[in-house]
C-alpha cells in the first residue's frame, strides 16, 4: 500500500481520493477551510440545472473513508522530489513525506478589476458571473440601488480570448454559464429583458445547443453578436454601454440596469506555484501533461500526476471524468 497526496479538495481532488482509497493511502490537501469551495459558490449546474449543493453533499460523502485523512486550512506552498518519493510542505511550515503526489489545484476566475475599461469595482451595477451566481443562490438580483432590474447584460470572454489580458485561449464553460444564468434572471424575473453579448458562441458539449435554443424560443433571451468596449455609470445608477454589433457592423450605445461580466478561467495560485517548482510549468501558468492524447494525467516528473482545471479550463462534468482517468492512470503506475 502506498502513501498519496492529493493537493487540493475541489472535484478533481475529492474523486481523485475516492478511487485511489480503494487500495492506497490518501492525504487530501485543502488551503480552504471547506473543500469544494468553487461549486459550493454555485447555484444551479449547467446544463440540467442540476443543484450544486447536491452535488457537493454527494461528492463530500466520498471522503467518508478510513483511508482518507482531509487536511483542510492547509496551503501547500512547496513540494520537493526526495528519495523516498515527495515532500510537502505548507504555510505553516508543516512538512508531510508521500510517495506520489496529484496536483488538483484546479483554476481561479480572471479578476475583472484588470478591466478597467469595463468599469468593474469602480462602477456599481457592474458584476461578474460569480457575483451574479451569489445572488442566484440568495434567491434576490437586484441593482445598484438594490431594486429589481429591468434589463440584465452579460457580456462574454471577459479575461479570455482576450490580447489585452493575455489570455488568448477559450474559458470553455462562460458561454454556457451565460445562457444558464439568462435564463435563471428571466426565470426568478419575468419582466427582465435578457442580452447577451458574445464573440461567438460555444455550445460543445451535450445538452448546451438545446439549452441555447430553449433560452431564445423560451425564455425570449436576446443574444448580440458584438463587443461591449466601454462601460460606466448614468447619473441615475444605470450602466451605460459603448459597444459595437458586429453582425451589423453597427456602433451601438445603450443602458441596462446590470451588467454581468463573464469571467474566464486562469491558473490558480496554487497551481502556478506548484507548477513552477516541479518545472511541469505549461501555458498561462497551467501545468504541462506529458501529452492530452494518451498521457494527460502523467507529468514528466516521475510520481507527480495531474487532476482536472489546473490543466486547462474545463467544466465540473469534465473534471469528474479527468479525477478518474488519473486515478486509472496512477494505479496502473504503482502497481
Ligand atoms: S467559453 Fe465562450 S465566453 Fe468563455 S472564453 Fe470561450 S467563447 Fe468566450
Amino acid at each position: 500500500m502506498s502513501k498519496i497526496a492529493i493537493i487540493g479538495a475541489g472535484a478533481a481532488g475529492i474523486e481523485t481520493a475516492a478511487v485511489l482509497a480503494k487500495q492506497h493511502d490518501v492525504m487530501l490537501f485543502e488551503k480552504e477551510t471547506a473543500p469544494l469551495c468553487n461549486i459550493r459558490n454555485k447555484a444551479l449546474l449547467f446544463p440540467d440545472f442540476t443543484s450544486a449543493d447536491e452535488l457537493a453533499d454527494k461528492m463530500i460523502q466520498k471522503l467518508e473513508h478510513p483511508r482518507i485523512s482531509l487536511y483542510c486550512g492547509s496551503n501547500i506552498t512547496d513540494l520537493q522530489k526526495v528519495q523516498s518519493g515527495w515532500q510537502l510542505t505548507d504555510a505553516a511550515g508543516n512538512r508531510y513525506d508521500s510517495d506520489y503526489v496529484v496536483l488538483a489545484t484546479g483554476y481561479e476566475v480572471f479578476d475583472a478589476h484588470k478591466k478597467e475599461e469595463l468599469g468593474y469595482g469602480i462602477y456599481p451595477g457592474i458584476i461578474t458571473s460569480i457575483d451574479l451566481e451569489k445572488m442566484i443562490r440568495e434567491g434576490k438580483i437586484t441593482n445598484a440601488i438594490g431594486e429589481a432590474p429591468k434589463s440584465v447584460t452579460f457580456l462574454q470572454c471577459v479575461g479570455s480570448r482576450d490580447e489585452k489580458s493575455g489570455n488568448h485561449y477559450c474559458s470553455k464553460v462562460c458561454c454556457v454559464t451565460a445562457v444558464k444564468q439568462a435564463i435563471e434572471v428571466r426565470k426568478m424575473l419575468p419582466n427582465t429583458t435578457a442580452y447577451v453579448f458574445y464573440m461567438d458562441l460555444r455550445m460543445w458539449g451535450q445538452g448546451f445547443e438545446e439549452m441555447y435554443r430553449t433560452a431564445q424560443e423560451q425564455y425570449g433571451v436576446n443574444f448580440v453578436r458584438g463587443r461591449i468596449s466601454e462601460a460606466a455609470s448614468t447619473y441615475d445608477q444605470r450602466v451605460q454601454l459603448k459597444a459595437e454589433d458586429t453582425l451589423m457592423g453597427l456602433p451601438l450605445n445603450m443602458n441596462t440596469d446590470l451588467l454581468v461580466l463573464m469571467v474566464g478561467m486562469c491558473a490558480s495560485e496554487g497551481t502556478a506555484r506548484l507548477a513552477q517548482a516541479t518545472g511541469i510549468a505549461g501555458d498561462y501558468h497551467f501545468a504541462q501533461s506529458v501529452s492530452e492524447h494518451l498521457q494527460d494525467n502523467l507529468t514528466k516528473q516521475e510520481g507527480l500526476f495531474l487532476a482536472g482545471a489546473c490543466k486547462r479550463p474545463m467544466s465540473i462534468q469534465d473534471t469528474i471524468q479527468d479525477a478518474r482517468a488519473a486515478a486509472v492512470t496512477i494505479l496502473e503506475q504503482i502497481s
